[in-house]
C-alpha cells in the first residue's frame, strides 16, 4: 500500500467535553498509526494493528499527532502593528491599524505580508485561519494566492469598509459589492479556498453599505460573513448611535440579514439577555479572541453564560489586536479570561475549541479539526518538552490533560514539531523562506 503513515501518540476529538475526565470526547492512541494518502486521513487506529506494508513510516514519539489548530478570526495585514502601545479599541484602530492597512493598496507588500503570515501559522501549528485582508482587493488576492501555493484549507475576505475611516481604506457600496463579487468568483471554493463576506463592523459601514453586505449573503449562502461585535463599550455606543433605529448592536446585524450559521462574530463580549437568544437562535458564531481583549482591554468574554444558553462559541487569536499567533497561547489566556469569570476553562475542552470547536464553528467537521477517514491530513505534532522547563515539568505529568495543559500554560511556537498541510511536513519538511 502506497501512503505514509505518522506513528505516536493520536489524539483527536469526538465531541464536547464535559469536564477533565470526560474520557469519552476524545480517541487517544497511545501508539498510534495516521495513515495519509494523496493528502488525506485514510485510517487511523493502533499502529501494531494497522496494515502498514509498502507505507512509508514517520515515527513521532514521544510527541502527540492531534489535527491541525484552526485560527477563525485574525487580521493578516496587522502584522506589524501587533504590540503597538495604545489606549483602547478605537485610538488603536485609528493611530495604528488603519494607518497600517493603507499599505495593502500595494500589491508587492500584501504579498510579502501573506507570504510571511502563512509562515507564521505554520511555525505555530496552524493550518487553517478565516482572515480579515484589508480593503484592497489586491490584498485578498495575495493571501489566497499564498494559501493555495501551500494548499492549506482558509478563509478570508476583502474587508468592506466605506465611513469612520481615513480616505484611502473607504470603499464604496458599490465597489465593495463589486470587488467581492468577483473575488467570490475567482476564489470561492477553488482548491480549498473558501470566502468570507467582510464588512469590517457596524460602525465602518454605512446602511447602504451594510445593505449590500447582506444582499452578498443571500446571494451567496454558502460563504461565510464575518464581523466584528460588541468588543468595547466606547464602540458599542458609537455603533447605537449610527443606527439608532434598530436596538441593540447584534440587531443592527439581524436587520442587514447578516446573522445565521455561517457567521462569525469576532470578540461577542458585552451582550444583552436579547443579544444572546438572537444569537442561539440564528446559530451565529461568537468568536472568543482572549488576547486581544486582554491586550486592549476590551473585557473578559462570558464563555460560560454563551455555552448555557446555546450559542456556538470558537477561539481566535484576532493578531494584531491579538499578541500571539498560537493557539496554546490563546487558550492560556482564555483559561485566564474563565478564572477572573469564576469559569472553569479545563484542558480537554482548550484542545477541543482549537481543533474540532473551530472546525465545527466553520461547519467543516469532517473535513478538517479530527483525525478521521475521509478527512483532510492537516495535522499538528506537539512536544510538551519542548524547553527545558517543560521538560523538567513533564517528569511530574502523569495524566493527558496534566499534558495537555501544560503545553497551554507554557507551550508556543517551540511546542510545534511539526506540521502537515494535506500530508505534507510543513514546518521542517521545506525548508522556510
Ligand atoms: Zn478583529
Amino acid at each position: 500500500m502506497t501512503g505514509t503513515v505518522l506513528r505516536g501518540r493520536v489524539l483527536t476529538f469526538v465531541d464536547v467535553p464535559q469536564g477533565v475526565d470526560d474520557a469519552s470526547s476524545y480517541r487517544y492512541f497511545e501508539d498510534g498509526a495516521v495513515f495519509i494518502n494523496e493528502g488525506k486521513v485514510i485510517a487511523v487506529g493502533d499502529y501494531h494493528k494497522a496494515n502498514i506494508a509498502g507505507a512509508t513510516v514517520i515515527d513521532h514519539h514521544p510527541h502527540l499527532i492531534l489535527p491541525g489548530l484552526i485560527d477563525t478570526h485574525v487580521h493578516y495585514p496587522q502584522m506589524q502593528v501587533i504590540g503597538s502601545y495604545a489606549g483602547a479599541l478605537l485610538e488603536w484602530l485609528n493611530k495604528y491599524t488603519f494607518v497600517e492597512e493603507q499599505k495593502f493598496a500595494d500589491k508587492g507588500h500584501a504579498e510579502r505580508i501573506a507570504s510571511r503570515f502563512f509562515d507564521e501559522l505554520i511555525r505555530h501549528g496552524t493550518t487553517t485561519a478565516a482572515a480579515y485582508c484589508s480593503v484592497h482587493k489586491v490584498s485578498a488576492e495575495a493571501y489566497f494566492a499564498e494559501a493555495a501555493r501551500r494548499n492549506m484549507l482558509v478563509v478570508g475576505g476583502k474587508v468592506m469598509m466605506d465611513r469612520n475611516a481615513p480616505e484611502p481604506l473607504r470603499d464604496t457600496p458599490q465597489s465593495g459589492y463589486d470587488e467581492t463579487r468577483d473575488l467570490i468568483g475567482a476564489w470561492h471554493n477553488r482548491g480549498r479556498a473558501r470566502y468570507a463576506i467582510t464588512p469590517r463592523f457596524a460602525i465602518t459601514s454605512s446602511p447602504e453599505q451594510m445593505e449590500v453586505a447582506g444582499t452578498l449573503a443571500r446571494e451567496f449562502p454558502d460563504c461565510y460573513v464575518q464581523t466584528h461585535l460588541s468588543e468595547n463599550l466606547a464602540e458599542i455606543e458609537l455603533a447605537k448611535e449610527l443606527y439608532p433605529n434598530l436596538g441593540d448592536y447584534t440587531g443592527i446585524y439581524e436587520h442587514y440579514d447578516l446573522l445565521g450559521p455561517n457567521t462569525l462574530l469576532g470578540h461577542s463580549i458585552h451582550l444583552s439577555h436579547h443579544e444572546v437568544e438572537l444569537l442561539a437562535e440564528t446559530k451565529s458564531v461568537a468568536v472568543f479572541c482572549p488576547t486581544s481583549n486582554l491586550f486592549i482591554g476590551s473585557g473578559l468574554f462570558d464563555f460560560g453564560r454563551l455555552r448555557e444558553r446555546g450559542v456556538r462559541v470558537a477561539v481566535a487569536t484576532d493578531v494584531g489586536g491579538g499578541t500571539s499567533y498560537s493557539m496554546l497561547k490563546t487558550l492560556d489566556e482564555g483559561y485566564k479570561v474563565a478564572q477572573l469569570r469564576g469559569q472553569r476553562l479545563d484542558p480537554l475542552t482548550s484542545f477541543y475549541l482549537m481543533t474540532l470547536g473551530n472546525a465545527r464553528a466553520l461547519s467543516l467537521e469532517g473535513t478538517i479539526g479530527s483525525i478521521v477517514p475521509g478527512a483532510d491530513a492537516d495535522l499538528v505534532v506537539l512536544d510538551a518538552r519542548a524547553t527545558p522547563h517543560m521538560a523538567l515539568r513533564m517528569e511530574t505529568v502523569e495524566a493527558l490533560a496534566d499534558e495537555l495543559f501544560l503545553l497551554q500554560t507554557c507551550g508556543d511556537d517551540r511546542a510545534v514539531a511539526e506540521v502537515y498541510v494535506a500530508g505534507k511536513a510543513m514546518k521542517n519538511g521545506v525548508e522556510e523562506k
